[in-house]
């Protein structure tokens, strides 16, 4: 009988071998998804430190390579945190690497994206990456020609190089080859910039296509939101797995103490009269728990009601003031109302949805509405039809509120969460659940509303001038 044979498969290979699970699935969606994720790490880098982003990309034209691809240069800067020289390797060069697993709101979510597109330009072009980096901090500024090993899944440093930071720069540049079909990506990657720019007001990007010609979104306001602070997982969010690498690592002597150190806001009266209700002694300790007290326990978690909902301070919504400014900023309607909804859960994870609705001026006239997605101030451009969003305008009954299916209006939902539902890793479109589908649906039911009475005022006035002119007939 033939021998089975078998084998391991690192991260980067199974990514590699997967491609098109990280959105890489031809090269129109290449380019785009590639620029794309080095414009959020940036975007995510500036803000970490507080700073209103300036993000420079220059895609530059390299050699044709088939009949519909051209090798393109990609060249992405920003004026972040910079990242030490110690980590740069890995967070270029090593798929499942990256400082944002911890429990806040943050655009990046795997350590993946941005090595993906450094992945498939290496596949593409056989060619390394460029990565160069300073925290500002030292006056130093750090080179690396990096690789990817992708059967290891290490990253293979080929040159390093260190620079005098004469002018406290800080920031990262990251340029590599890559191909793609800028042409047909073209549409998306315009429409990118531009609704990046919608939910990020506070940010100024330039773009510089192959062509040479230069787009800019420039910043509506240096205000930005409150940067979502790092939270302890909600015990309705919490399983075995998780519950026994808290048993491993904990400190706490009792079972009261372990839960009010790893458990996002439980106190000693809620920790009391949980246990009481899990029939598990105050005084025990975590470390000696069996394995079926620990599943008894993770199911308790679930079912126990009188926890306090997750806080909101690990999210960092746009707020009113900044949705109004970038939908001003990249639309300028003639009307404009925007909300924002209390943080809400979903399996333990808390989420806040804000929308806007506008109407006429600049708004695109495409004999229907325009919906603009927005998730963690990523904008989702693919996939529609299948968002939750576009299924709750869908089932919205819109003559209530004198909206006509030919009118010029925008509609924008943007959805925070620590955990966004998306359906897929190259995050596209947003699951509909029930949790969530609800707070959008009664977020776009409010602005809908006040839409609802500016044109009924509208359309008074209009009757109005219509009679008085009549009158001015005769
Ligand atoms: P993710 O963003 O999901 O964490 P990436 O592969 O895109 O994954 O990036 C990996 C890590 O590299 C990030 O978590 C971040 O720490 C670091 N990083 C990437 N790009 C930048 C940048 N422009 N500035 C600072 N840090 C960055
Ligand atoms: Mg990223």
């Amino acid at each position: 009988m033939a021998q089975t044979t078998f084998e391991e498969m690192s991260a980067s290979d199974f990514f590699y071998r997967n491609r098109d699970i990280a959105g890489f699935t031809n090269s129109s969606r290449a380019i785009f998804v590639a620029i794309r994720e080095h414009v959020e790490n940036g975007l995510d880098a500036a803000e970490r430190c507080r700073i209103p982003p300036d993000i420079y990309v220059r895609l530059s034209f390299e050699a044709e390579a088939t009949k519909d691809t051209q090798i393109y240069k990609l060249h992405v800067e920003d004026n972040g945190s910079g990242i030490q020289p110690r980590f740069i390797p890995s967070a270029f060069g090593q798929v499942l690497y990256g400082s944002k697993y911890k429990l806040k709101q943050t655009r990046g979510t795997f350590g993946l994206g941005g090595k993906m597109a450094v992945l498939y330009g290496q596949i593409t072009t056989h060619q390394a990456a460029m990565v160069t980096s300073s925290t500002g901090e030292s006056n130093k500024i750090y080179a690396f020609k990096l690789m990817i090993d992708i059967q290891r899944n290490r990253p293979i440093i080929l040159d390093r190089k260190v620079q005098i930071n004469k002018d406290n720069w800080h920031g990262t540049i990251i340029e590599f080859n890559i191909e793609g079909d800028y042409l047909r990506a073209m549409p998306k990657i315009l429409e990118y910039f531009k609704q990046t720019a919608m939910v990020n007001p506070y940010a100024n990007i330039t773009f510089v296509d192959p062509k040479g010609r230069l787009y800019k979104w420039i910043r509506a306001t240096k205000e930005m939101p409150e940067p979502p602070k790092e939270t302890l997982h909600h015990p309705y969010g919490v399983d075995v797995e998780l519950l026994q690498r808290f048993i491993m690592i904990t400190t706490a002597t009792n079972m009261s103490e372990f839960l009010r150190t790893h458990f996002h806001r439980v106190g000693g009266i809620t920790a009391q009269k949980f246990l009481e209700f899990c029939g598990l002694k105050p005084s025990l300790n975590p470390k000696k728990l069996s394995h079926e007290e620990i599943v008894k326990l993770s199911q308790s978690l679930k079912r126990f009601k009188e926890f306090l909902p997750p806080d909101a301070n690990c999210l960092s919504p746009l707020g009113e003031d900044l949705l109004r400014a970038g939908i001003m900023k990249e639309l300028n309607p003639e009307y404009l109302v925007v909300h924002q909804r209390k943080p809400s859960t979903y399996a333990g994870h808390p989420f806040v949805v804000e929308t806007g609705i506008a109407y006429g001026g600049g708004v695109p006239k495409t004999g229907g509405f325009v919906l603009y997605r927005f998730a963690n101030r990523i904008p989702l451009l693919y996939d529609e039809a299948s968002d939750v969003s576009f299924r709750v305008i869908g089932s919205m009954n819109w003559r209530r509120y004198k909206v006509q299916p030919e009118m010029p209006i925008a509609i924008v939902v943007h959805i925070c969460s620590t955990k966004v539902p998306y359906k897929t890793v190259g995050k596209e479109f947003i699951a509909d659940r029930a949790e969530v589908r609800r707070e959008i649906a009664n977020d776009l039911r409010e602005v809908s509303r006040q839409l609802g009475h500016f044109l009924t005022r509208q359309e008074h006035v209009k009757t109005e001038k219509k009679r008085l002119s009549i009158f001015a007939k005769y």
